[in-house]
């Protein structure tokens, strides 16, 4: 009887003692969701109205989707798949549907999904008739005894899964052969980014991270970027935070972005802003860099740093608003 008083004492003594935090921060969400969709030359000046309201239209969409699994109580890695699904299914995206052409006009696609909570991943390079390269990266995870699958292997398994597949063409959009005729007859450098990818927290504590990419237009053959790549451009830890990157994936691989963020966190005990804005804003740029990362911590923090001029970045947490944004500012 004794033994009973004193817990209920103890109990009754937790909050004051302030021993009901979950650490040292204070939880500013429960659940949450954070998406991008590429960094780039994106300005206001780029965009007409129509595009602008696409993109918003979008994101949106993509985040509403994870948003009501993450509300309705599912977790964080099915949050990521279904928003990503999303954008890989409309043709505005660098991943998926609207996936950039290589040199020799063709489509290979990466992409790769981490779950926070066993530090399982799964990847997929150089894809070229996955409809849903997120959806065969999540299978990897859990269906095989590997990380990563390329190319002709990659679709093998995926076909072993009941994968859906499309037809080379479905790949083929007017504007992304026309940034390759541009970018080969070097009009332009110029590429605005469009690759996707989200991070998200559920309720149960657990993060999850996901990327998905047509690479860069006019790749050499064979090339791999940092998007599939688990600790590039991908990265989820439930001690730390998850992370999605987007922009020149070769500096990317080099620093390790996604993987150094979270080690910042629990190594050097720096907060996501302060660990995501010295990887992306000074160590990337030193190298000669860019683009950006979107990130969302244990306790519901979001940042979303770029070096570029503009990101498609979005997110939202439990209270519902939903936040997006194209340019530096807005
Ligand atoms: N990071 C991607 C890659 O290098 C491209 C991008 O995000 O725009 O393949």
């Amino acid at each position: 009887m004794i033994k009973i008083f004193i817990f209920v004492l103890i109990l009754a003594c937790l909050p004051l003692s302030g021993l009901y935090s979950k650490t040292n921060e204070e939880q500013q969400s429960e659940f949450g969701i954070v998406i991008h969709g590429g960094a780039g030359g994106i300005t206001r000046e780029s965009y007409t109205p129509e595009q602008d309201a696409a993109y918003r239209e979008a994101l949106s969409e993509a985040l509403r989707v994870g948003y009501e699994i993450l509300k309705n109580g599912g977790n964080s890695l099915e949050a990521v798949e279904s928003a990503i699904r999303i954008m890989e299914d409309d043709s505005l995206f660098n991943a998926g549907r609207g996936a950039v052409f290589t040199a020799d006009g063709k489509n290979e696609l990466d992409a790769s999904i981490m779950d926070g909570s066993t530090l399982n991943a799964g990847a997929v390079a150089g894809v070229t008739r996955i409809k849903n390269p997120i959806t065969l990266a999540r299978l990897v995870m859990e269906e095989s005894r590997h990380v990563m699958f390329a190319r002709e292997g990659a679709e093998v398994f995926g076909d072993q899964h009941g994968i859906e597949t499309v037809p080379e063409d479905y790949f083929f959009t007017e504007r992304r052969w026309r940034t390759l005729q541009r970018i080969q007859e070097r009009e332009a450098a110029e590429e605005r980014g469009g690759t996707v990818g989200a991070a998200a927290l559920d309720k149960n504590g657990n993060l999850a991270a996901g990327t998905s990419t047509g690479g860069m237009s006019n790749k050499r053959f064979g090339r791999i970027g940092d998007s599939p790549i688990i600790g590039a451009g991908t990265y989820a830890n439930n001690k730390t935070c998850a992370v999605s990157a987007t922009g020149h994936g070769e500096y990317f691989i080099r620093l390790s972005v996604a993987y150094d963020i979270s080690a910042l966190m629990e190594y050097k005990g720096l907060s996501l802003r302060e660990a995501g804005d010295r990887v992306v804003m000074e160590k990337l740029p030193d190298i000669g860099g860019y683009g950006g990362v979107i990130a969302i911590d244990q306790f519901g923090n979001i940042a979303m740093p770029f070096t570029t001029a503009g990101m498609h970045r979005g997110y939202v947490l439990d209270d519902g608003e939903f936040v997006v944004k194209l340019y530096g500012d807005e």
